[in-house]
């Protein structure tokens, strides 16, 4: 079957250029009315400029599709209300959120200032909550969401000289956990991308022959599919030249250290089988692990 967004409205943050663009046009392709949500901000969030937005607004209409531009800074939670003020009044709903938007300000952590650390924590984690929570309720109440957080290699797994953008990258997994579980029951599903593609954010970092490989177009599908009506949710689709792969987090099955075993020595001693991988499992709720370690040891002691 087809994946269709007709009768859809999409908000796609940072969308005027990257993969921003390419979501956008993936899904006004596809009969979505689309909001074309970009600062206009330079790599490391400088300045605006409306004109990257207009332009795909008009690549949209000119393909026969919807579309309208809105230049809120993601991080402000007043120019994000009206963004989604002006979305309401032209089309009723929001049915499909994908946070989007995302600069760099890369320094090693000793040359780190904290307030590069803190606007880059500002546009990546507060610019997707403040998104998510603007459209929270209209998609509670209509009993239909479709969010994508966009993560980032560097958040799951770590990249030299990005302590801020990898943190902020990391915590969306956060994000998407709690929201796919306050969201389920009313039809609110939450996923995670973590792309990786050619864009002016990476265009000095790769040689050109990959960079011609990771076009943004090769992601978009994966993005499409996370957003469409038969979603899964809480999946974290890694996405780059047309490979898809998803991320999880396992616990090892653990081991129980009793009484006076319990001391720094005796994890020391054990450590090799905490970290044993056989019999791990990904956990989808915090008390699993809680009533687990509180069953282990229940068990240790032969209590019921
Ligand atoms: P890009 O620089 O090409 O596009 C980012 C867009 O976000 C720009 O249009 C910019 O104006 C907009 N933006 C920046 N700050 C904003 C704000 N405060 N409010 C609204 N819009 C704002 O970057 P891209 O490579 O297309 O990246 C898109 C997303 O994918 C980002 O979240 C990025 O961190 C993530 N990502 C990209 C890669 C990659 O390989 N390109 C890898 C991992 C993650």
């Amino acid at each position: 079957m087809d994946i269709r967004f007709d009768g859809r409205v999409a908000i796609v943050t940072g969308s005027g250029v990257g993969l921003g663009r390419s979501h956008a046009l993936g899904l006004a392709a596809r009969g979505a009315k689309v909001v074309i949500n970009d600062l206009g901000a330079s790599t490391d969030g400088q300045g605006s400029d409306a004109s990257a937005a207009a332009k795909v607004v008009d690549e949209i209409r000119a393909a026969g599709g919807e579309a309208i531009a809105h230049g809120a800074d993601v991080s402000n939670e007043a120019q994000v209300a009206d963004m989604v003020e002006q979305t309401m009044k032209k089309w009723g709903r929001v049915d499909v959120l994908v946070n989007n938007a995302g600069i760099l300000r890369d320094k090693t952590f000793a040359k780190m200032t904290m307030d590069d650390f803190r606007k880059v924590v500002d546009v990546h984690l507060m610019g997707s909550a403040v998104c998510c929570h603007a459209v929270w309720q209209i998609m509670r109440d209509q009993k239909y969401g479709r969010i994508v957080l966009t993560s980032s290699a560097s958040g799951l797994y770590g990249n030299f000289g990005q302590s801020n953008y990898g943190a902020a990258k990391a915590a969306m997994m956060g994000l998407m956990n709690v929201l796919h579980l306050e969201g389920g029951r009313d039809n609110i599903r939450v996923n995670t991308l973590a792309p990786t593609a050619a864009t002016r954010m990476t265009e000095s970092l790769m040689p050109p022959e990959a960079l011609e490989l990771l076009q943004p177009e090769t992601i978009t599908p994966g993005l499409l599919y996370l957003v469409s009506e038969n979603a899964p949710s809480r999946v974290i689709l890694g996405a780059g030249a047309g490979c898809f792969a998803a991320t999880r987090v396992y616990e090892t099955e653990g081991v129980m250290l009793e009484g006076d075993a319990n001391t720094p020595e005796g994890v020391a001693a054990v450590f090799d089988e905490i970290q044993n991988p056989e019999g791990q499992k990904e956990l989808t709720d915090a008390f699993q692990q809680t009533r687990k370690y509180a069953k282990k040891a229940a068990d240790a002691k032969g209590l019921k």
